[in-house]
């Protein structure tokens, strides 16, 4: 998730590509594995817009301020909502412990939320930890929710435990620096059965790195929430995202390097939104992702990108 002003003062008309690809690209059912819920939307309102757009699965996050309960969203939607764990407690443990407190195996929010997950993943009532918020020094614009923690402390590999006990993923957000970048290697390389799935692809821009990443450990996938110029259209929003090449696709074009990296990889990456505000413009997002995104694709690259992937990592049932 990441939190940056954003302004959506102008509605853009979606334009159509009339290729064959395009058409297909605008039919896929998508699973948007970035879709945060809090006040606000309602779990009625969710299941409308995953109606309007043809979303057949939506959640693998949480409720990014805290204290919410995404129950009436798995009540509503059943195995279409992606119900995780993990992000209200780690957003609690920031925001009285601090940094020390993410990387703190000890603190009773851990035991409490390390006990409710294996009830919840024995019910078959999550899939996964998620959002984990572990390095967003760069991809946040509030100070008081930065933090960059290390990704293979204690308290980290204990959730990974869980997760390997349990067949689950863990949706991490970090940035690419060399700390970061080391740390999720050791975690990937420790659990190899478990699907590890970076956020916003860690809002790099350097597609080697991720080439690399990819090649290296076979558990590692990326999904491209919140790297599509709709998201970033504020004025500020948009320098931000131009100095760290947030940005790698429109409503039109997809960036070489990146068409590049997914193509070469083609199983290894997934959509998303990230709505973690009422400000998202879902309807823009979704446009970029179907004909910037996925309409530059092969047809078999998008409908793999579009759900199959989320649908077998995630082991998403209808
Ligand atoms: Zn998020």
């Amino acid at each position: 998730m990441c939190r940056l002003l954003i302004q959506t003062f102008f509605i853009t008309v979606a334009v159509m590509p009339l290729s064959g690809m395009a058409e297909t690209a605008n039919q896929l059912t998508l699973v948007d594995v970035h879709r945060h819920v809090q006040k606000w939307i309602s779990p009625s309102k969710l299941q409308s817009e995953m109606e309007e757009f043809n979303i057949g699965w939506s959640g693998g996050v949480g409720a990014p301020f805290g204290p919410f309960s995404t129950q009436p969203y798995s009540d509503l939607l059943k195995n279409r909502y992606i119900a995780t764990i993990g992000q209200v407690a780690l957003s609690d443990i920031h925001k009285y412990r601090g940094v020390s407190g993410i990387e703190d195996p000890t603190t009773v929010e851990y035991s409490q939320m390390l006990a409710e997950a294996d009830t919840l993943f024995a019910k078959g009532a999550i899939k996964g930890f998620g959002e984990l918020i572990l390095n967003n020094e760069h991809s946040t614009g509030s100070p008081s929710f930065q933090r960059k923690a290390k990704i293979d402390s204690q308290a980290i590999i204990n959730i990974f435990e869980t997760a390997n006990k349990w067949g689950g993923f863990v949706h991490i957000h970090a940035e690419d620096d060399p700390e970061s970048v080391e740390q999720l290697k050791n975690v990937a390389a420790k659990f190899p059965n478990v699907p590890i799935i970076l956020a916003h692809c860690l809002f790099t821009a350097n597609t080697s790195l991720i080439d690399g990443l990819l090649r290296d450990h076979e558990n590692l996938y990326c999904e491209m929430s919140a790297r599509y110029a709709s998201m970033f259209s504020g004025f500020f929003a948009k320098k931000k995202a131009d100095k760290y090449g947030w940005i790698v696709f429109d409503d039109k074009t997809l960036d070489g390097n990146w068409k590049e990296l997914i193509e070469n990889h083609p199983t290894r990456f997934m959509v998303g939104t990230d709505t973690y505000n009422a400000g998202v413009n879902v309807k823009k997002a979704i446009n970029d992702i179907r004909n910037g995104l996925l309409a530059n694709l092969s047809n078999e690259t998008a409908r793999l990108v579009a759900s199959e992937n989320a649908i077998r990592v995630m082991k998403l049932v209808p």
